[in-house]
């Protein structure tokens, strides 16, 4: 099961589609389907729940991060027009690091795979740490079968 930080209402109606980015992208499918099924396996596997604590952003809070890239704004009309919201960003500073890291590990080497970028980084220090699930421009998430 996947949860929303604070049990946030703009989370939940990005996660339905019901709200998008300034430039209207939604959350894309195939990014849904991967963040649920890394909660599913990371519940079941690790026992660890998965808090989702960022999907779009406005340009605006894309600069007030310092954030480098655009894939939750798609604020590169240029490039990013018509690809979607292409990143789920979860918590992990309830995790340990070493958990963390394996997670992180997993998940890129039996989990998703989509184009050049790797599906999960590990973002942020302290309290900020967060997982962030990701897609490249022009690919679709292809699921890889997951070791057992
Ligand atoms: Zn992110």
């Amino acid at each position: 099961m996947i949860k929303f930080k604070d049990a946030s209402k703009r989370l939940n109606e990005e996660w339905k589609g019901v709200r998008t980015t300034a430039y209207g992208e939604r959350l894309r499918e195939d990014l849904k389907e991967a963040a649920l099924d890394m909660a599913l396996w990371a519940s079941t596997k690790h026992g660890v729940d998965l808090v989702v604590t960022c999907i779009t952003a406005t340009p605006e809070e894309d600069v007030a991060l310092k954030r480098q890239s655009t894939t939750h704004s798609g604020a590169n009309r240029e490039l990013d027009a018509g690809e979607g919201c292409r990143a789920v960003d979860v918590r992990a500073k309830d995790i340990t690091p070493e958990l963390r890291e394996r997670i992180a590990a997993e998940a890129n080497e039996a989990g998703h795979t989509g184009g050049e970028m790797p599906f999960c980084v590990l973002h942020g220090e302290g309290d900020g740490v967060h997982f962030h699930f990701q897609c490249a421009r022009g690919t679709k998430l292809q699921k890889v079968e997951r070791r057992a």
